[in-house]
This record gives structure tokens, C-alpha cells and sequence, in this order.
């Protein structure tokens, strides 16, 4: 889909913007007009992490005029495989500053702004009115959803990328021309997990990430056909890209004629919560198994129970041992530990009492040995 530049082209280019950009001036369609609209842009990058981290040093290296990150975060040893905008210097940084300070190394002829807040509904419409093109490098549904309603209800394009193991998809989503990102998932799937939990392939950032920075960089020069209406899917171990079309739902709940959803929703958590950061299906559990991953899975109900049957390769430790700091402390924070009981509810609890104990990386299994009975392995007992 064509469409046009975003960005008028403002002020020329100084002879040290020029010499710096040179390579990109002399390409015929691009010229200096196209280096004078990035020039005039303002772009924010949602995340400073995987993602994030090459969005924000292409955008920063090919002259992008403001360039905006919203973090909150710091920099955390297991961020380094993937997050190349921080280094080893950087562990317990600000990812915000430690990204401004990467930028400014890159190119300090563009103006860098933070914003260290976790994006939520009080926040996210006085951010966005401030830039021309949001992209987002978040890496959870509650943000996703919350930027794509932001960037609908502000009529802004949001260029989208994910990642997933050995997948990554991108797209833009911007309602004035294609579909929004609530016109193909208009509520989260029951079934989603983060990357954080499901592990991603570090390298894979940089794939998804340099297709984000590109299509945004379309987007203000309005060279080429940007990724409105269409999603590229790129499958690393079978070596494929792919392209779908992605139709606008003429029902959509926020983008259509008449929609349901008029504003922000009050709680954008709630709506995801269940299914994000903490819970995995048995379906991903077995998947989590079969890839020989490093991970402590902790089967909490009584020994009795435990000797009836259970998940292979799980260790009985009681709910009630959860409790007593002397046996907490002796789990392990640096990799998951993942709990499971009969039915969910048990394990929900003992992961309340290690979030409280200052673990995060425990996740739930929903549905409990029952479900993994009933939609992975028949001959385990349920009693
Ligand atoms: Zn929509």
C-alpha cells in the first residue's frame, strides 16, 4: 500500500548531517528530502530491551531527528544475550539511560528523550501526542494491547514486531489506513506466552527489530510500500519469510465505524495478567520439557499425592514448606521454577509466597495435574 510521507522535510541539513548521511542522500527515491524528513521526526520506541535495543540504534544511526524510549527497567545479566544496546558496564543501569548514552555514542547530532515510567492508561496518551511514529519493542500483551488502543485513539501508526523462540513477526497497524492490532487478536488468546518465559533466540531481535526500524523509516519518507495490511512472518529454522494480508474487522471492538471501545480499558493487567507474565498452559509446560531447558519443576502437594502419580521429572515439595524461609532460600533464582499441584490452586499460592520471598522467576501451571492427565499424558493418575 502506498502512502505518503509522514514528515515534511523541515529544515535543511546541516554540511555535518550531510557528510554523515551521505550514504543514504545519494540513493535515488531516498535523497536528501528523505534525510530531511527523518531529520524532522520524532519516533518512540516502546521497550528499550530486545527489540528495542536495534530499533533504537538504527533509528539513531540513520538520523531520526527525536528519538523517544519509554523504560523503566534496568539492565539484568540474562538481558545481555539479546539486549546489544546495554553491555556489561551497564548491569543494574537504567535501561533508559544506558540506551541514551548508547545513542549519543552513535550519533549526537539527534536529540534523545526518556521517559522512565512503566507505560500505563495514565500515561501512554500524553507520551504518544508527543512523537509522530510509535514502535513497539514491548515483549507483554497488556502493553501491546494498551499501545495499540493509544495509537488508534490517536490515529498514530504503531509499527509492531514480536518474537517467539525461533519465530518473529512484524507489522504496522494504523487504523486511518489498515487494520489495528485489536482487528486480529481483538482480545488476548488464552494460550499466550512472553518471551521471558517462552525464550526467544537472541539474534532473532535483530531480524524483527531492523524490519521495525525500516518500515518506520518508510513510513516518514513515504519511500516504498510500508507493511500497512500486511505481516511478515520469518520462520530462522526453516529459513522463510513470509507475507500475509491482514484485513481491517470492519466490527473491530476500537478501530471501526462504530466502535464498543471509545477510550483506554481502566486496567490493561487484568485483562492480560492471567495469561502473561505468571501462568503457563500444561500444553507450553510439555513443550518446556521436551526442550531440555533448564528449569526446576516443583510438584507442591502432599507426599502421598505425589507417590500416586506425577508429572516426569518434577520434585515433591509441599505447599507448606513454602513458608519457611530456611527451605525458600535454597531455591534457585537463576533459572525458572515452575510449580504445579492437583488443580492450579495450590501452586498459584505457594507462587505468591516465593513473589513475596523476591522470586520472579516462578510461573504456575493453570490447570494442574489434571489438565496435563487430560490433554497430555492419559496414564497419569488423577485421584
Ligand atoms: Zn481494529
Amino acid at each position: 500500500m502506498k502512502i505518503p510521507p509522514l514528515i515534511s522535510q523541515g529544515v535543511p541539513l546541516t554540511h555535518a548531517e550531510a557528510r554523515r548521511y551521505s550514504r543514504q542522500v545519494v540513493i535515488p527515491g531516498f535523497a536528501t528530502i528523505g534525510q530531511e524528513r527523518l531529520k524532522n521526526a520524532k519516533v518512540v520506541c516502546v521497550g528499550a530491551g530486545g527489540l528495542g535495543s536495534p530499533i533504537l540504534m538504527y533509528l539513531a544511526a540513520a538520523g531520526v531527528g527525536t528519538i523517544g524510549i519509554v523504560e523503566f527497567d534496568t539492565v539484568d545479566e540474562t538481558n545481555l544475550a539479546r539486549q546489544i544496546i546495554h553491555g556489561q558496564s551497564d548491569l543494574g543501569r537504567s535501561k533508559a539511560i544506558s540506551a541514551e548514552s548508547k545513542i549519543n555514542e552513535i550519533n549526537p547530532l539527534i536529540k534523545v528523550e526518556i521517559h522512565e515510567v512503566r507505560l500505563d492508561n495514565s500515561n501512554v496518551m500524553e507520551i504518544f501526542e508527543l512523537y509522530d511514529v510509535v514502535i513497539d519493542g514491548s515483549d507483554n500483551f497488556a502493553t501491546r494491547y494498551l499501545v495499540n488502543d493509544a495509537c488508534v485513539l490517536l490515529k498514530k501508526p504503531c509499527v509492531w514486531g514480536s518474537i517467539y523462540r525461533f519465530d518473529g513477526q512484524a507489522s504496522i497497524f494504523w487504523s486511518d489506513y489498515g487494520p489495528c492490532y485489536r482487528c486480529m487478536h481483538p482480545v488476548p488468546a488464552s494460550d499466550l506466552s512472553n518471551c521471558a518465559e517462552a525464550g526467544v533466540l537472541g539474534v532473532l531481535c535483530a531480524t524483527i527489530g531492523s524490519i521495525q526500524a525500516t518500515e518506520a523509516i518508510k513510513l516518514i519518507t513515504g519511500v516504498g510500500n510500508p507493511l500497512v495490511g500486511s505481516m511478515i512472518i520469518y520462520d530462522a529454522l526453516e529459513s522463510r519469510f513470509t507475507t500475509i494480508e491482514i484485513l481491517k474487522d470492519p466490527q473491530c471492538r476500537i478501530c471501526s465505524v462504530n466502535p464498543i471501545q471509545i477510550g483506554l480499558l481502566d486496567d490493561y493487567e487484568a485483562v492480560c495478567g492471567s495469561v502473561t507474565s505468571e501462568e503457563i498452559s500444561v500444553v507450553e509446560l510439555k513443550r518446556t520439557i521436551d526442550s531440555k531447558e533448564d528449569f526446576m519443576l516443583i510438584d507442591v502437594r502432599e507426599p502421598h499425592e505425589f507417590e500416586t502419580g506425577h508429572i516426569p521429572g518434577s520434585i515433591s515439595l509441599p505447599l507448606g514448606n513454602f513458608s519457611d524461609v530456611n527451605i525458600v532460600k535454597t531455591l534457585p533464582k537463576d533459572k525458572p521454577i515452575i510449580l504445579v499441584c492437583r488443580s492450579g490452586k495450590r501452586s498459584a499460592t505457594s507462587l505468591e509466597l516465593l513473589k513475596a520471598a523476591g522470586f520472579d522467576n516462578a510461573l504456575n501451571v493453570r490447570g494442574g495435574s489434571i489438565a496435563w492427565a487430560k490433554q497430555i499424558d492419559s496414564t497419569c493418575e488423577v485421584y
